[in-house]
């Protein structure tokens, strides 16, 4: 991998990590809600952005794991054989840890287990 395509991944992580922390937390649900209906779906609706969130903070902890990797020999080498994840995959997804073949080979277990 060239200096210039690790940078091309950085800057693309760092992109990503900016779109996400520039999304402004919403407003938490009114205690004193006067319409119960109202009230009932605004609760379903926090729920929802508590999911979004969740997966957000996910997002976030895995954009920094990577920008803190990237400099190291490790980055790019799949966590579970060694060997290189590919740098297309690395451009399409820079947070990936696994090859495509280790990736595919997690899934499927996760399926089974399921
Ligand atoms: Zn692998």
């Amino acid at each position: 991998m060239t200096i210039d395509q690790k940078t091309a991944i950085k800057r693309s992580l760092e992109a990503k990590l900016g779109d996400i922390l520039a999304v402004k937390p919403e407003e938490a649900v009114a205690e004193t809600c006067p319409d119960e209906n109202e009230y009932a779906s605004r609760l379903s609706e926090q729920s929802l952005n508590v999911a979004l969130r969740e997966r957000e903070a996910r997002a976030v902890r895995e954009i920094r794991e990577a920008l803190a990797r990237i400099d190291s020999p490790e980055f790019g080498v799949c966590d579970e054989c060694g060997e290189e994840i590919g740098l297309n995959r690395l451009l399409a997804r820079p947070t990936a840890v696994l090859c495509v073949r280790c990736q595919a080979e997690t899934e499927k277990g996760m399926a089974f287990a399921m």
